[in-house]
């Protein structure tokens, strides 16, 4: 959807960068939300489907009072559905101040809000920002750090670092773990991350996702090589597989 500006109700006039909105979405968090996706990430994730939310000069500049003017008109349905605001991207926490001071406003509403990260942040930076933050959803892509590595260009640490900060200050998390055959799906690396996070009281659940190739045009249109091309969507089995071995470790998985 296109942002209908009203800034006839300011609120302050902090700017940040972002992709795009979603006004009704239902899969970044519980219940109807209004999701946004900022600009610019560090990462380089080989299945990304929003290789176009990259760098911040492809970003639009919009404020604080922009969004919040919007994100009132869904009130209703976040009340209705026990949903609220996400924001996601790109990776959100490289603009920690815009991010949180979009969550201020929201919890000056009541709004309830998500925070869907890589996890690879200035944890220092990061850690205001998780005072307005109702609940993480964290990516931890692999838990070996090679295939980390070779799936995202970057090191694995500092989302390891995040999540045990997140363990330690009690915040509600979601793990989300993207399954990609013959990339993130050994038994080790899976089983790796399961124990990694079993011990966590507050990580509530694993998401694992199946891989897709949905943004696949989005690289070919941006001159990208996707290098998934002939890797196919994981099986029934392989889900399945995957899925025991976390709950194996005593953890809810959906
Ligand atoms: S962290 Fe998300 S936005 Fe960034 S490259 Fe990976 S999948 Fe894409």
């Amino acid at each position: 959807m296109t942002l209908s500006i009203d800034n006839t109700k300011k609120i302050d006039v902090q700017t940040g960068l972002i992709h795009s909105v979603e006004s009704c979405g239902t899969v970044d968090g519980p219940g109807i939300r209004f999701v946004i996706f900022t600009q610019g990430c560090p990462l380089r994730c080989l299945y990304c489907h929003n290789p176009d939310c990259r760098h911040f000069e492809d970003g639009k500049t919009v404020t604080v009072a922009e969004l919040v003017n919007e994100i009132e008109k869904y009130k209703s349905y976040f009340e209705y559905s026990g949903g609220g605001v996400t924001v996601t991207g790109g990776e959100p926490l490289m603009q920690p101040d815009f991010v949180k001071a979009i969550f201020q406003e929201c919890k000056k509403r009541n709004i309830h809000t998500v925070l869907d990260t890589s996890g690879y942040v200035n944890l220092n930076s990061a850690k205001p920002v998780l005072e307005y933050t109702d609940l993480v959803l964290l990516d931890i892509k692999s838990f070996d750090e090679k295939i980390y590595h070779k799936l995202t260009n970057v090191s694995l640490e500092p989302t390891l670092i995040f999540a045990r900060y997140l363990a330690q200050i009690n915040k509600p998390t979601w793990i989300r773990f993207v399954l990609v055959p013959n990339l993130t799906d050994p038994e080790h690396n899976v089983r790796g991350l399961a124990e990694f996070i079993a011990p966590f009281k507050n990580v509530e659940k694993v998401e694992v996702l199946p891989f897709h190739k949905m943004g696949e045009y989005k690289w070919e249109t941006l001159g990208y090589d996707y290098q998934l091309k002939d890797t196919e969507a994981p099986s029934p089995e392989l889900i399945k597989k995957v899925t025991n071995i976390f709950k194996s470790y005593g953890l809810t998985v959906q």
